[in-house]
């Protein structure tokens, strides 16, 4: 793609990505506040007859919920019956929208499938908050219940069912919000891609990680996997088409938050493998640490091997240094052209010097040597190393800038002339 489209295609990419979100959170807010209004009625009715609690004006009582919770089923059922539909639909687009942009308008001739999954994932929804609402009716007759009985102070039945309401009903809509309109999502992405792949040779699924910081193991290590977009990705001992899969076990789907991208060996996108971890998800998780040391050495192979318009993170700041340094980014770049001028000045580093940069970052001594510049000094392998990075003036990205062995004359140099930000960790 010529670079005024890889643009169009990186930014509509970017755009797409992102709308699953913003359908979820919406859809979210508009479930739980048709369960706040119930609340709010509930705990009125109930309020107004606190006082003296008969038989009778806890029959009334009764009928005010079940109304409020009739209308809670109602708008909630239109919530997530509308939230569904727009995820679906924006699953589809993130596999032809990003590529009309690009200027491969091919995919949208591609009939949009009238899906029979998503009918039942509608039944399913309906089915759902019908659940919720009886189950917290049922709960609520039984306060009262043992109200009238004399067995419960009528404040205290209050109480309870606040925490029905506000608490497992509210849960419970959260999590089927998330995993219902995240399957989808998936789901149209997955039957759009069905539909594409004889217009799109060569066109590929792979697994996206969520990043949340306390995700499923099975599915960080099926992060980067790419199949044929008709074979399944192999997550922890089950086949699961694609995130959320509906014929894959509970324990694999609920609340997952990992994507299905559409994938191409000759796109050129900013993550073409695996996802890194950042610091906080490691320190979360150390067992990730080892497993970022290899996806770094990946990247910076496929990197150095092909250079992107897309800069490769080499290295990571802890919370620490990026607070001592003030820069927003945790990732410490290589560009394309830096890379370039590397190997015209200094032929002798390759993948495997470049593969220490993280390590020289956590263990070496970094100085400031001008404003917004960091010369960092680290051993590895037995060598010592200089590398140095720069901030750009936003303080929104790191780059390194150069990378080569170093002398100790150097170091002591930098030494005085510097301002230290970080100690070496010796042994
Ligand atoms: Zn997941």
């Amino acid at each position: 793609m010529p670079t005024a489209q890889q643009t169009a295609f990186d930014k509509e990419r970017r755009r797409q990505l992102g709308r699953l979100a913003t359908i979820t959170t919406a859809t979210r807010e508009r479930v739980l506040s048709a369960l706040r209004t119930a609340q709010d009625v509930i705990r009125r009715r109930l309020a107004a007859n606190a006082s003296a609690f008969t038989q009778a004006q806890s029959a009334a009582a009764l009928a005010g919920v079940r109304g409020a919770l009739t209308r809670f089923e109602r708008d909630g059922d239109a919530a997530w019956q509308q939230g569904v539909g727009q995820a679906f639909s924006a699953g589809g687009d993130l596999i032809e929208k990003p590529l009309q942009a690009g200027g491969i308008g091919i995919v949208s001739t591609v009939q949009r499938v009238d899906s029979r999954q998503l009918a039942a994932m509608r039944a399913f929804l309906t089915g759902r908050i019908k659940d919720i609402s009886s189950e917290a009716a049922r709960a609520i007759e039984t306060q009262l219940a043992l109200v009238i009985a004399g067995a419960q102070a009528p404040q205290d039945a209050i109480n309870n069912i606040e925490q029905i309401l506000g608490g497992n009903a509210r849960g419970r809509a959260i999590t089927i919000t998330r995993t219902e309109l995240g399957r989808a999502y998936a789901l149209a992405s997955y039957e759009r891609m069905i539909a594409a792949r004889q217009l799109v040779p060569g066109l590929r699924k792979q697994w996206r990680r969520s990043g949340k910081l306390k995700s499923r193991i099975q599915h960080d290590l099926v992060d980067g996997q790419i199949r044929d977009v008709d074979q399944s990705f192999d997550v922890g001992g089950e086949k699961l088409r694609f995130p959320r899969d509906p014929n894959a076990s509970a324990v694999n789907t609920i609340n997952c938050g990992c994507t299905m991208l559409p994938h191409m060996v000759k796109w050129d996108v900013a993550t073409p493998g695996r996802k890194r971890f950042t610091p906080e998800e490691v320190a979360a998780r150390p067992e990730r640490g080892e497993l970022n040391e290899l996806i770094q050495r990946q990247d910076i192979k496929r990197f150095v091997a092909k250079p992107s318009i897309h800069p490769v993170a080499i290295g990571a700041l802890d919370l620490v240094l990026r607070t001592r340094i003030g820069t927003q980014s945790h990732d410490v770049l290589l560009s394309s052209a830096t890379l370039a001028k590397q190997s015209a000045h200094h032929p002798e580093i390759d993948v495997d010097d470049y593969a220490v940069v993280d390590a020289l970052i956590a263990t070496g001594e970094v100085y400031q040597i001008e404003p917004q510049v960091y010369a960092v000094y680290g051993r590895a392998k037995g060598k010592l190393y200089k590398a140095v990075v720069k901030l750009t003036k936003s303080g929104k990205a790191n780059y390194l800038v150069s990378l080569r062995r170093a002398n100790q004359s150097e170091l002591r140099r930098d030494t005085r002339k510097g301002v230290r930000v970080q100690r070496m960790l010796e042994g």
